[in-house]
C-alpha cells in the first residue's frame, strides 16, 4: 500500500503516527482514506470547501503535485506521499569602503586551505572578501552562519537583530556564551565573529526588520540569509528579496526537523510559490513553544552557510528549485523539487504584491497586546483579571513562591508551589512557553521571582499584585489572611 508521511506538527491529529499506510488508487483517494481514519486531520489539511490548505504541500515521491489533479494522479505500492507544511526555525550600515583587490600576507596564511583548492583559489577568496552578506537574526541559525561565514573570509557581514541573550538561548545559539546573558545579541555575535576573523567588517542593524526598513537594509547586500523564527518576518524577507532581485538563502527548524533551500535566485521559485499563505496563528508552534534540538540549527545553518559560499563563488549546484528536508531522528536527508508558481502573488506572471505589506496582519497576528490595566506595569496583573482568566478557561500556570508552611494556611486552587529560594535551582521545572502568573503573600517575593524569570528568558510571566492578601480582598473572602 502507498505510504503517507505525516509531519511532526500534524502527528498529534494522526494518532501520533509518523507514517500511515493506506489503500487507494490515486493521491486523492489515499488522502481521503487518511482523513476518514483521522477526522481531526481534515480541518488542518483542507478548507471548508474541500481545497487543500495553501500552507500545506503534497508530494508524490519527490514530485510536487500541488498543481496536478490529485484524483487523477495514480499511486501504487511502495509510493510515498509526503505532507509538508510550512514551519517556522543595528546601527545603520555605513557606506562600504572600496574593497582591496588583494589579500594581505596574514590573510594568505589564514585562508591557505582555501587557496590551495582549485574551486576557490585566490580568485574565489577575493570573491568572498568582496562579498556582502546579510544575516536576518543572530539566533539559532544565525550563530553557526555568523561564525563560519566570518571564518571563511566574507568581507562584509550585516546582522539584523534587536534581541538580548538569555539563558534559554545558550542550548543552541553557540555564538553567545554564558557571560553574554543580558547583552545584545548583536554585540555578543559581533565580538565572537571579530575574535574568529578580524578581517571581516560587521554591520550591526539594531532593529526589528519591518516593512518600513527592510528594503533600505537589504539593498546594500549581495545575498540575504534568512535565520528568523517567525512567519511574518519570513514573508517580509521573501517579498523584499523578490522585489530587490536578491537570493534568499532559507532555513527553518522545528524539534528534530529542518528545511533549507535557496529562494528567488535567478528566476527560481520563492517562499510564496511554496507557501502562498501562512498557517493560522497557533497551528505551527515556534521553537519557544515546541522546542528544538540544540544541534539542529547548527546543521541547517551550516547548509545555509555552504549555499551562500557556493553562490558567491559561483561553483557547484545551488539548492535552487529543491527543498532539502532533514530528519535528525532518522538521520535522513530528502530532497523535494520545487516549482515556480506562475500564479505566485509576488514572483508570478501577474504579481499582486508589488510593495511590502503589513506582515503581522497578513499572518493574522494582533499587532499589539491588550494594554495593561491602568496603574499596572506590563508584567503585573490584578487578582481580578487572574480570576477572569481562570473563569475563561485560559491555560495559565499559577506559581506560588511562598514557603510550604504558608501554602498549608491557604492557597489558590490549582496553583503550583515553588518557594522563591528554590527557584534558581528548580527553574527547569517551568516551561517558558507557559503563561505563568506568580504570587506570594503580598506581592514582594513574587516580584523578585518574576524579575528572575524574565532575566532567564521567560517572556510570558506576570506578578499578581498584592499577593494572596489581595486575592482574599478582591476575589475570594473565604481565603484566610495571615
Ligand atoms: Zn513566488
Amino acid at each position: 500500500m502507498p505510504k503517507v508521511l505525516i509531519p511532526t506538527p500534524l502527528r498529534q491529529y494522526a494518532g501520533k503516527n509518523d507514517t500511515v499506510e493506506l489503500a487507494g488508487a490515486t493521491v486523492g483517494e489515499v488522502l481521503r482514506a487518511l482523513t476518514d481514519q483521522f477526522g481531526d486531520l481534515r480541518g488542518h489539511l483542507y478548507t471548508d470547501e474541500g481545497k487543500l490548505r495553501s500552507f500545506v504541500n503534497v508530494y508524490l515521491n519527490d514530485e510536487d503535485i500541488r498543481y496536478l489533479q490529485k484524483d487523477a494522479t495514480a499511486v501504487s505500492d511502495g509510493d510515498t506521499i509526503s505532507i509538508v507544511p510550512s514551519i517556522a526555525g543595528g546601527a545603520p550600515a555605513v557606506e562600504a569602503p572600496p574593497q582591496p583587490a588583494t589579500l594581505s600576507k596574514e590573510e594568505i596564511l589564514r585562508y591557505s586551505r582555501h587557496l590551495i583548492m582549485p574551486e576557490v583559489g585566490m580568485e574565489g577568496q577575493l570573491k568572498l572578501k568582496n562579498a556582502k552578506v546579510l544575516l536576518i537574526g543572530a539566533g539559532g541559525l544565525g550563530a553557526p552562519l555568523g561564525m563560519y561565514l566570518a571564518a571563511a573570509g566574507i568581507g562584509r557581514i550585516g546582522i539584523v537583530d534587536f534581541d538580548v541573550v538569555d539563558y534559554t538561548n545558550l542550548q543552541r545559539q553557540v555564538i553567545h556564551g554564558t557571560s553574554d546573558v543580558g547583552r545584545k545579541k548583536l554585540d555578543s555575535a559581533a565580538d565572537t565573529m571579530r575574535e574568529i576573523n578580524p578581517y571581516v567588517t560587521i554591520d550591526k542593524h539594531d532593529t526589528a526588520l519591518s516593512s518600513e526598513n527592510a528594503l533600505d537594509i537589504l539593498k546594500d547586500y549581495d545575498f540575504i540569509v534568512d535565520g528568523t523564527d517567525n512567519f511574518p518576518t519570513r514573508y517580509l524577507v521573501n517579498d523584499a528579496c523578490v522585489l530587490l532581485h536578491k537570493a534568499n538563502v532559507y532555513g527553518s527548524i522545528f524539534r528534530f526537523e529542518g528545511q533549507a533551500t535557496v529562494f528567488a535566485y535567478e528566476g527560481g521559485p520563492c517562499y510564496r510559490c511554496l507557501y502562498p499563505e501562512p498557517p493560522p496563528p497557533g497551528l505551527v508552534p515556534s521553537c519557544a513553544e515546541g522546542g528544538v534540538l540544540g544541534i539542529l540549527p547548527g546543521v541547517i545553518g551550516l547548509i545555509q552557510a555552504t549555499e551562500t559560499v557556493k553562490l558567491i563563488l559561483g561553483t557547484g549546484e545551488p539548492l535552487v528549485g529543491h527543498l532539502l528536508l532533514y530528519d535528525a531522528l532518522a538521520m535522513r536527508f530528502r530532497e523535494l523539487k520545487l516549482r515556480k508558481n506562475p500564479e505566485c502573488p509576488v514572483c508570478g506572471d501577474h504579481p499582486t504584491v508589488t510593495k511590502l505589506i503589513d506582515y503581522q496582519e497578513f499572518c493574522g497576528i494582533p499587532r499589539h497586546e491588550p494594554p495593561p490595566q491602568p496603574g499596572l506595569k506590563e508584567w503585573e496583573i490584578d487578582p481580578v483579571e487572574v480570576k477572569a482568566k481562570l473563569d475563561r478557561g485560559e491555560p495559565i500556570y499559577i506559581l506560588d513562591v511562598r514557603e510550604p508552611h504558608e501554602y498549608q494556611i491557604c492557597s489558590i486552587p490549582g496553583s503550583h508551589l515553588l518557594p522563591l529560594g528554590d527557584l534558581p535551582r528548580r527553574v527547569n521545572e517551568l516551561n517558558s512557553a507557559d503563561e505563568i502568573i506568580a504570587h506570594c503573600r503580598s506581592g514582594v517575593r513574587s516580584a523578585k521571582a518574576v524579575d528572575f524569570l524574565r532575566q532567564a528568558g521567560f517572556k510570558k510571566v506576570k506578578n499578581m499584585v498584592g499577593g494572596i492578601l489581595a486575592w482574599s480582598d478582591k476575589v475570594d473572602p473565604r481565603v484566610p489572611k495571615y
